[in-house]
């Protein structure tokens, strides 16, 4: 059953009777070599069922150990969100059967996290909108199932189902936000700032490679609705497994027109999980939401508890490595540019392969300009994001660098821009295959020049009697004449020679 689209609110019109309040747990595999609680490689894409263990198979005798690098990035990310860590915790099991989960418990934390009570400061626009932070926990990643024969690849319709164990005991970190109550119409975009920031603060943290599309950042997003105004908080649902930053922002925005709709027609939201369908952005209900006790909790007595000593904390916070904000602030003073700039930058998802194309020595002006305009342009048209055109910012650096020099012009740098994106190679070696240097030899200028006096006989006669502007009519018919390739700069110096008025 799915719902219709029949049955949504407006989103102008729900933003403007409802307030939105929005939450996040965001699941990311950490990078550590091996598994939570056994030896077992983490890298994806190995043969299925070839990276497992008497422990991650959950074989009667097998004892797990704590990986302790996995908790020296959970400290890290714990730190990095501004969060207290625990100086004592346990893990827990929660019980629950599923296919994909040989133990038929999953080892995770419950009321004795490793890292809580922290936030998270979001740009969204020009402004920034600080997220508290509920807890950042450990546990272990499930197994992945695959339904085979069916036309969605989802159970229904299957013919039968794999399972691929690889995945089990993969260290997974949780985030959980508190509520984000208050961001009204803005509730979809400042969802998905959050898990950009959380994203590129994870990347630069180095304890996940944070890859949406294989799975190891993952979101699950949940959204209610209040009356305007009022004083307490609807029901909410929670979307599982939204596996894209736009999907995050679809999926608050569909939940808001839906719930508005349910709120609107004098029906109940009902608290449930609910699976996002990429294809329409809709969402449609999964199973009714777990109560905590439905999974009997109780602490792990296979593990002993986990107690940082203040030391190694300290240690830990004292390698943290330049944040995102940090980052961004520093390259906003060192490239001089407003808070608009700045934000224009990061909307256009500019930033880091201009710091990039900077790095590989372009000036920043140059490569802000080359992105932003040009580059951006021709993503718009083929309808890619930025970072996925077939351009480097190395090769970005050295078209900037051909222009500085003058062996280009900007006509030309974009031919040559063009051969790029099309695979010709390198810009070097566009500039000579298509023949696209700049002419500034004196003999062929001279040339061009002859033909545009011949041509223009009674401009070239305004030039003589003084009047340089006219020049610029000659310029132009060698800037033709030579294809966009002639040094416009020195063909106006000989010119200006060559029609002198006598001395
Ligand atoms: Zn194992």
């Amino acid at each position: 059953m799915t719902e219709l689209a029949a049955e949504l609110a407006g989103y102008d019109e729900a933003v403007s009777r409802y307030d939105p309040v929005i939450g996040l747990e965001t699941h990311v595999e950490l990078g550590t070599v091996t598994k939570m609680f056994c030896g077992c490689p983490t890298a994806f894409g190995a043969e299925p069922n070839s990276a497992v263990c008497p422990v991650c198979l959950g074989l009667p005798g097998s004892l797990p150990v704590t990986n302790r690098v996995a908790i020296e990035y959970t400290i890290r990310i714990g730190l990095a969100l501004n969060c207290s860590i625990a100086t004592w915790c346990r893990f827990a099991r929660k019980n629950y059967f599923y296919p994909d989960m040989p133990k038929n418990f999953q080892i995770s934390q419950y009321d004795e996290p490793l890292c809580t009570d922290g936030w998270l400061d979001v740009p969204v626009g020009e402004t920034v909108v600080r997220v508290g932070v509920e807890r950042v926990h450990l546990e272990e990643d499930t197994g992945k199932s695959l339904h085979v024969g069916g036309a969605t690849g989802r159970i229904h319709g299957a013919d039968h189902s794999l399972v691929d164990y690889n995945r089990a005991g993969i260290p997974l970190v949780e985030v959980v936000t508190k509520p984000v109550a208050g961001t009204g119409a803005l509730a979809p975009v400042v969802a998905r700032a959050y898990v950009t920031e959380l994203r590129d603060l994870m990347r630069a943290l180095a304890v996940s490679d944070v890859r949406m599309e294989e799975g190891s950042l993952r979101c699950d997003v949940n959204v209610s609705l209040a009356p305007r105004g009022s004083a307490t908080w609807g029901t909410r649902t929670e979307t599982k497994n939204v596996n894209s930053l736009r999907s995050v922002e679809r999926a608050v925005r569909f939940e808001i027109e839906r719930q508005a709709a349910v709120l609107d027609g004098g029906r109940r939201v009902i608290q449930e999980t609910r699976h996002f369908h990429e294809e329409t952005g809709t969402t449609t209900a999964g199973r009714s939401k777990e109560e905590a006790q439905d999974y009997r909790y109780f602490p792990e007595p296979d593990l002993v508890p986990v107690a940082p000593s203040r030391e190694w904390v300290e240690q830990i916070r004292a390698q943290l490595p330049e944040l995102p904000a940090a980052r961004r602030a520093r390259l906003q003073a060192e490239w001089g540019l407003s808070d608009q700039d700045m934000a224009s930058l990061r909307n256009a998802g500019a930033l880091d392969l201009v710091a990039e194309t900077v790095a590989a020595g372009a000036p920043p002006e140059q490569a802000r300009n080359w992105w932003l305009g040009e580059l951006s342009r021709r993503a718009n048209e083929s309808g890619t994001e930025l970072a996925a055109l077939p351009v480097t910012p190395a090769q970005v650096a050295r078209v900037s660098e051909l222009v500085e020099s003058g062996a280009l012009n900007t006509k030309l740098a974009r031919q040559v821009l063009d051969g790029v994106l099309a695979g010709e190679g390198s810009p070097d070696g566009i500039v000579a295959a298509r023949g696209l240097a700049v002419v500034s030899d004196d003999q062929a200028l001279l040339a061009a020049i002859d033909e545009a006096v011949a041509a223009n006989p009674d401009v070239a006669e305004k030039v003589r009697s003084g009047k340089t502007a006219a020049a610029g009519v000659l310029v132009g018919a060698v800037m033709k004449a030579t294809r966009g390739q002639a040094d416009a700069a020195r063909a106006r110096e000989l010119i200006l020679q060559r029609l002198a008025p006598p001395a």
